[in-house]
């Protein structure tokens, strides 16, 4: 959607020196739903929207309700930060909105000011609110766990189940250029965090919400919700992964942790009809690696930080 974010996330992205994209390498809405279009049209049932921050983006019900109309696309999903969403949600949900993951790393608003390197605690857990008085789910918050950072708030999450009809997904730190020091030093395997929400009280495997998710499910007894675990390390989930990214300029990414693309803006613009752009699709299919090569505190791509491309 974009790659520009309202935080700066210690993991996702440096403080600044990264060099935005140009508002015409930007893909206007009208040619992101042609794209959505033919990627229908070539069997694409999912939608998520990512950045960067896509509630920066102006008007952003307006490509929401775009994507909705498209004939073919059966669910269409947001990945937010949350700070702008209360502000937001009415035309969102107006617009066809049914499903929000919200990014939120620790309770304590201090420590969030530090991981976010900007205040908004208070607007993400209004966004968290307002989501679920709007009836959206399955709600999804993403916790990404550092060592020494947040670690310590584990259970504390995992609760929230308990009393809420959420999915907690606890994410292992991730390598990319910008972050290779803190993700080598923070790294805490998915294990490790399932046996500190076993401090609570037992937990069992469960399905989890629908969707082709990489998390792995868990419950606490009683739970109204589940944690999740996603293990981009540990335990790799490549052989179900079926997701291919768009970037806000174009480019279709077969991998989060390589640098395979197929640039579908270059043909859009030169006039490619739906269905070429499906055919596109189609062919990107033949490129999308195996597996990824993802190590410790190495990054497998180019990519500089997650916000280019989105998580
Ligand atoms: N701004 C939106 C948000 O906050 O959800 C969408 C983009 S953000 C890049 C998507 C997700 O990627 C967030 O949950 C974020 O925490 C996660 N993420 C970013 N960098 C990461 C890293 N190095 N390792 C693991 N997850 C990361």
């Amino acid at each position: 959607m974009t790659d520009k974010c309202n935080l700066r996330c210690v993991y996702c992205m440096p403080e600044s020196g990264l060099a935005w994209l140009r508002r015409d390498e930007l893909l206007s809405y009208e040619e992101t739903v042609e794209i959505v279009r033919g990627a229908a049209r070539a069997g694409v049932r999912t939608i998520r929207l990512t950045g960067g921050e896509p509630l920066v983006r102006r008007d952003l019900d307006r490509l929401v309700a775009g994507i909705h109309e498209v004939e073919g696309i059966a669910d269409l999903a947001l990945s937010t930060n949350a700070v702008l969403l209360e502000e937001q949600l009415a035309g969102l949900v107006g617009a066809g909105l049914r499903r929000v993951n919200i990014s939120l790393d620790t309770l304590d608003p201090a420590r969030f000011e530090r991981i976010a390197r900007r205040p908004g605690l208070d607007r993400v857990l209004a966004g968290i609110d307002a989501a679920i008085a709007a009836g959206l789910a399955p709600l999804k918050i993403n916790c990404v766990v550092m060592r020494g950072e947040n670690d310590d708030e584990i259970p504390a999450f995992a609760r929230l189940t308990q009393e809420r009809d959420v999915y907690v997904r606890f994410i292992e730190v991730m390598p990319v250029h910008e972050n290779l020091g803190l993700q080598a030093e923070t790294y805490v395997s998915s294990d490790e965090i399932l046996d500190r929400v076993r401090t609570i009280d037992e937990i069992q495997p469960v399905p989890g919400p629908p969707g082709n998710g990489p998390a792995r499910y868990f419950a606490l007894p009683g739970a109204k919700g589940a944690v999740g675990v996603i293990s981009p390390l540990s335990h790799d989930y490549c052989e179900r992964c079926n997701r291919v990214r768009l970037t806000a300029d174009g480019r279709l990414r077969l991998c989060l942790f390589g640098d395979q693309h197929v640039d579908l803006r270059t043909p859009l613009r030169a006039g490619a009809t739906t269905e070429a752009i499906a055919d596109l699709f189609r062919a990107s299919m033949s490129i999308k690696p195996e597996r990824h090569h993802l190590r410790l505190g190495e990054a497998s791509s180019r990519m500089r930080a997650f916000s280019e491309i989105g998580g």
